[in-house]
């Protein structure tokens, strides 16, 4: 798969813990350009998993957003994403400042963000909270194409982030 970039573009990650989103990002994009959620969690209360810091965290997130856009300079969101809600703000952001958004969508089969979640070094999350996460997407899954995405990509089985390529012009 290619997916196709302009510069600059807001890039939002969407999909449930456990599905690749943080790998992804680190993998394709610079370190500069990658705002994630768990980051700025910990940047505000020294731990990413504090969900308590979630709202700080978000309006950290935000307001650095605002800035890079203004800036014009792409910008990968690093956050779930799994609500219609919380996509909403992040597009009326990028079109406010005249960047097109483009989604990429971890819809990956639970088992494997389970399984992921579990091998992982650092941090489990409750295996009910992926749950919930997984059934947030499909819920607001129909509603991509009516949300205002210039393109949704969609990876729907592990060996789809290894073949992939990013092109930006
Ligand atoms: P996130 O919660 O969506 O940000 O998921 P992460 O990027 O943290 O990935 C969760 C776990 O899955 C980590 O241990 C990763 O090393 C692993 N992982 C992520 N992407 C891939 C992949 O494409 N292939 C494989 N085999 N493992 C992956
Ligand atoms: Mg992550």
């Amino acid at each position: 798969m290619i997916i196709h970039l302009t510069d600059p573009s807001l890039v939002l990650l969407i999909g449930p813990s456990g599905s690749g989103k943080s790998t992804f990002a680190q993998r394709h994009f610079r370190s500069t350009q990658i705002l994630s959620s768990d980051s700025c969690r910990a940047m505000v209360c020294d731990d990413e998993n504090d969900q308590s810091a979630t709202s700080d965290a978000f309006e950290l997130l935000y307001l650095i957003l605002a800035k890079r856009l203004a800036r014009r300079l792409t910008t990968v969101v690093d956050a779930t994403n799994v609500q219609s809600s919380s996509r909403t703000s992040l597009l009326t952001l990028a079109a406010a400042c005249g960047v097109p958004c483009v989604a990429i969508v971890f819809q990956l089969p639970e088992e494997v963000c389970q399984r992921r979640n579990l091998q992982r070094a650092t941090r489990h999350v409750p295996p009910e909270v992926i749950a919930n996460q997984m059934a947030a997407l499909s819920e607001s899954e129909a509603n991509f194409e009516r949300e205002a995405f210039a393109c949704v990509y969609r990876l729907t089985n592990e060996a789809d982030a290894d073949r992939l390529t990013i092109v930006c012009s």
